[in-house]
């Protein structure tokens, strides 16, 4: 149960990517300037590789900016406020008192800022579900 605060990656000979988990190649370990983690980047066109994020040249420094898809693509985008502030739609329903179902109908009417993710699921924000709410007593 001791964590000793050392990435993973520095206790074993073989680098693995931050973002797919798989095993680094040497000619394909490029390093995070955001996050600091490893993550794949295909540096030679004569071998196959894939790539877990990008590398582009800043013009202001002349120097090679890396960055892994993680830091690029974060897998939750915030809308504005914090993580806890999204709710899906049954916490929604609850923290306001409005039905799931005047919900959906709300969100899919536009009346009720919100984000459906590709399976479905209703996302919201508090402040926005508190809005709508509010606007309709
Ligand atoms: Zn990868
Ligand atoms: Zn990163």
């Amino acid at each position: 149960m001791l964590e000793r605060g050392l990435p993973r990656t520095m206790t074993s000979a073989k680098t693995s990517c931050s973002v797919c988990g798989e095993e680094l190649e040497a000619h394909l370990e490029a390093w995070c300037n955001a996050c600091g983690l490893p993550y794949h980047l295909n540096q030679r066109t004569d071998l196959p590789g894939k790539d877990c994020g990008q590398v582009w040249i800043n013009e202001e420094f002349l120097a090679l900016e890396f960055a892994c898809n993680t830091c690029l693509n974060p897998p939750k985008p915030e809308l504005d406020g914090a993580l806890d502030d999204v709710l899906d739609i049954q916490e929604a329903s609850s923290a306001v008192g409005v039905s799931e179902r005047d919900l959906q109908m709300a969100a899919d009417d536009g009346r009720v800022r919100h984000r459906k993710t590709a399976s479905g699921v209703y996302l919201f924000q508090r402040g926005d579900v508190i809005e709508f709410a509010q606007g309709r007593k």
